[in-house]
């Protein structure tokens, strides 16, 4: 099962998840836990790491080209990082922001 935490900002349910980055390596990020088929992109696979932070699930990239892309849009299966939806990212922005003028 997809485990959901909440966001510590807005309280919206999001999903941690494992991410390769395109250099190399891997990140973690909060995804919005419901899907979008509008702008969704990303899929979660469930079955991979138990989705806490220590062991978050993974994910995968999925572009508009990719076969599996309507498959997986039909089916709901695609969501959207959590900054990109979240009504308080702003304000973390403007906290990183003041941080780096200094
Ligand atoms: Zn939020």
């Amino acid at each position: 099962m997809i485990r959901e935490v909440p966001c510590k900002a807005c309280d919206a349910p999001m999903v941690f998840v494992r991410v390769e980055k395109k250099e190399g390596g891997e990140r973690i990020m909060p995804l919005d836990a419901k899907p979008s088929p509008e702008k969704g992109r990303w899929f979660i696979n469930e079955n991979e790491g138990d989705g806490t932070r220590d062991d978050p699930h993974r994910a995968y990239y999925t572009s508009p080209n990719d076969p599996e892309f309507r498959k997986r849009r039909d089916a709901n299966l695609l969501h959207t990082p959590h900054h990109a939806t979240c009504p308080e990212a702003d304000q973390f922005r403007k906290k990183k922001e003041s941080k780096n003028a200094r």
